[in-house]
């Protein structure tokens, strides 16, 4: 897997195993991180929290390749290592003894218990290589209770020389408890020409760059991830599949169309056209939208359904959501077929 394909869809192990980049936005972040290290001041653990996309575990697989790499004092200002000595060749291998990375097995999936004790007994060891020992734990968020009970004292006296970076993108739903024992760093959507050569570069084209930031909400990773591939081609079929909906096809054959698509992904290009919708029905002003090659699917609907009714559907799509990250396991074609119908009774109403 390429460093990109690893930064956009790579398991956080992944991450620290081939990201040896800077990511252009980062860098005062990345200048924050030095700062500390040289005066003292790196904290025991920091949490790394902010939407998704905008590359959270990047930054802290980069921290985290600073601190175990030999030659750190040897680096220039913005290199994350050497990537040749013994600690990084190991690194990179993904066998470093000092190095642990904890995530949930899957998305949608949780951090149990078991993963917390294997911190454990990696914090009852002293560093083998006589550096730091680092600890990136992903999804914050999805600690289980007695996962995060487990992980508080360690957390709390990690002994010198260890960093933890956390990082979540839902920190409402990390324990206080845990929140209280971290230093947190909000990671800022960048603003566009910060990322734009870097969007233009991966896009191949700077309108391209432009408008798929723009779809993901201004998150850099996402919105390479939204112009390529799978996701684009999925978001041109929910694109026909409306616009047959506004021309009276029935809803259950249309969410046919859909079968075997990735559930989570359709509800958050539909959740996404819904913000939309609700932008646009509560101020008019077509400037505000996002989706701006879905803006003759919104007229039509704007003309038939009202505010209240963008919002029923809306909170639908997020109860879904929610089932499905929560572990639960709902019948996608139930969901399709029941969201879409509510749909298309507003489309033509
Ligand atoms: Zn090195």
């Amino acid at each position: 897997m390429s460093e990109l394909a690893t930064l956009l869809q790579g398991a956080p192990a992944e991450m620290m195993m081939k990201v040896d980049t800077l990511l252009p936005w980062q860098q005062s972040y990345w200048h924050d991180f030095q700062h500390a290290l040289a005066n003292g001041r790196l904290p025991h653990a920091l949490l790394l929290a902010g939407a998704s996309g905008l590359g959270k575990q990047a930054l802290a697989a980069a921290m985290g390749a600073h601190l175990l790499c030999e030659r750190r004092d040897t680096l220039a200002a913005e290199q994350i290592s050497c990537g040749q000595c013994h600690s990084c060749m190991m690194r990179k291998a993904g066998s470093h003894p000092d190095l642990l990375v904890v995530a949930p097995a899957e998305q949608a999936k949780l951090i149990r218990i078991d993963a917390v004790r294997a911190v454990n007994d990696f914090m009852a060891q002293t560093a083998q290589q006589g550096g730091y020992r680092v600890i990136m734990l992903s999804g914050a968020d999805a600690m289980t209770v007695g996962a995060a009970n487990a992980l508080l004292k360690t957390l709390e006296e990690p002994g010198e020389r260890t960093l933890f970076v956390l990082t979540s993108d839902l920190p409402s739903r990390v324990l206080p408890t845990i929140l209280s024992r971290c230093q947190r760093w909000t990671l800022a959507h960048p603003p566009y020409q910060a990322c734009a050569a870097w969007l233009t570069a991966q896009l191949d084209d700077a309108d391209e760059a432009q408008f798929w930031w723009r779809i993901a909400d201004g998150a850099p990773l996402r919105a390479v991830r939204c112009g390529r591939g799978d996701w684009r081609q999925l978001r041109q079929k929910m694109i026909e599949l409306f616009d047959a909906l506004v021309r009276g096809a029935e809803p259950a054959a249309e969410a046919a169309r859909l079968d075997k698509q990735p559930l989570l992904d359709v509800l958050d290009i539909g959740i996404a056209w819904l913000e939309d919708l609700i932008r646009l029905g509560l101020s008019g002003d077509e400037r505000g939208v996002r989706n701006v090659d879905v803006l003759p699917l919104y007229r039509q609907a704007v003309k038939n359904g009202r505010v209240r009714d963008w919002y029923r559907l809306l909170d639908y799509a997020h109860e879904q959501r929610r089932l499905l990250m929560a572990g639960s396991n709902p019948n996608p074609m139930l969901v399709l077929e029941s969201w879409l119908i509510r749909w298309a009774a507003l489309l033509r109403s």
